[in-house]
This record gives C-alpha cells, sequence and structure tokens, in this order.
C-alpha cells in the first residue's frame, strides 16, 4: 500500500502513521523525522535546514526531493509506504507523482485528517509540554499553520482531481482514527 498522509500541524498524522505502519507492514516514512536527524547529526544538510525549520518555513525543495529519492532507493519501500510529511506544496506533489513514476510504483492513496484549527492549537500546545520541539513555540505553531493553508491544502485539491484523495475525519480518541483511516483505504483488512 502506497500513502501519503495529509493533514495540518497537530492533526496527528505521525501518531497514525506509526500505528498504519504496524498494521500494513510497510515503512513509515516522515520527512520532518528525517531532517530532524539531519539537525541532530549535525550534517551540511542539518545546518542548513536548523533556523528554517525553527521559523516554521518549508525547508527547500531541492533538498527534500533529494532525501526522498535517497529514502526510496531502499529496498524496504518496495513493498509500499506510509508518506508523512510530503507533499507539502504543488511542486513536491508533482515531484512525487515523477519519482513513483521512474520507480514504476502505483499510488494509492491520500488521506487527509480533518481537524478544526482551535483543537489543532490545543494539541500542539500539549505536544510542546512533553516533547519540547524546537519548533513547537506559538510563532512557530502560527507560522506552521499559515504555510499549510497557503501552500499544503492546495495539495488536497491536487489529490481530488486525480480521484486519489480520501477524507477521514481526524477528531476523537486515537483509536477511533485509527479505525477510521482503516476503513477507508483498507476495508477488507478490518477485523472484527
Ligand atoms: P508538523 O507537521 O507537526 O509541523 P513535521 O515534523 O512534519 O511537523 O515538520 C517539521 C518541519 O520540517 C516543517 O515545519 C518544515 O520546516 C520541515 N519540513 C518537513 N517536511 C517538509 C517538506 N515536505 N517540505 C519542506 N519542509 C519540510
Amino acid at each position: 500500500m502506497r500513502l501519503v498522509l495529509l493533514g495540518p500541524p497537530g492533526s496527528g498524522k505521525g501518531t497514525q502513521a506509526t500505528r498504519l505502519k504496524e498494521y500494513l507492514q510497510v515503512p513509515h516514512i516522515s520527512t520532518g523525522d528525517l531532517l530532524r536527524a539531519e539537525v541532530a547529526a549535525g550534517s551540511p544538510l542539518g545546518l542548513q535546514a536548523k533556523e528554517v525549520m525553527a521559523r516554521g518555513e518549508l525547508v527547500s525543495d531541492a533538498i527534500l526531493l533529494g532525501m526522498l529519492e535517497d529514502r526510496f532507493s531502499r529496498d524496504d519501500t518496495r513493498a509500499g509506504f506510509i508518506l508523512d510529511g510530503y507533499p507539502r506544496n504543488l511542486a513536491q506533489a508533482d515531484a512525487l507523482g515523477k519519482l513513483l513514476e521512474k520507480l514504476g510504483q502505483k499510488f494509492d492513496s491520500a488521506v487527509q485528517l480533518e481537524v478544526p484549527t482551535e483543537l489543532l492549537v490545543e494539541r500542539i500546545a500539549g505536544r510542546a509540554a512533553a516533547e519540547g520541539r524546537a519548533d513547537d513555540n506559538p510563532e512557530s505553531v502560527r507560522k506552521r499553520l499559515q504555510v499549510y493553508t497557503d501552500q499544503t491544502a492546495p495539495v488536497i485539491e491536487y489529490y481530488r482531481q486525480h480521484g486519489e484523495l480520501t477524507v477521514v475525519d481526524g477528531v476523537g480518541s486515537l483509536d477511533e482514527v485509527f479505525s477510521r483511516i482503516v476503513e477507508a483505504i483498507a476495508p477488507e483488512k478490518v477485523v472484527g
């Protein structure tokens, strides 16, 4: 199964992707995690990305595509993947389509987690207290939500127009949201 998870910061993409990975037995590729690993390692790429991420802005499309090509060159992605945090703008959506075409891989679905903005702000504040991410400060959060509205929301329309969009209600317990996703993408896999 080849999936993209779409949703604003705080919509629960990362948490649901971790569960889906176990369930579908395919790797979870989080571009945020890949970038944070580069920052932690102090690599040249990490040094370039660090400030941009802390401000809540997008790291360059070229860096992201390079990272993604690298990740997709590993064998474990042949069985499928759950992509979380990419694409974040139309150019990235286009680049992903071309990459999969080049690799001869068929895309299954973009799953959009729908969550009202008030709830997002609340959830991110909770996560900031628990995890202490450098970009979970109020200013960066505002910026990330703005970037989402301006640049990432059009990606939803892109997948809708391609007939590849699955919309899932992201409000509820982790279990509830997980069940909704599974039912929407792989009803034959629902047990009980
Ligand atoms: P969240 O969705 O909670 O904001 P992520 O972990 O997905 O967090 O991303 C954190 C930051 O990493 C983003 O704000 C951005 O700076 C950078 N980033 C992640 N994915 C991308 C991407 N596809 N394109 C550009 N920048 C990205």
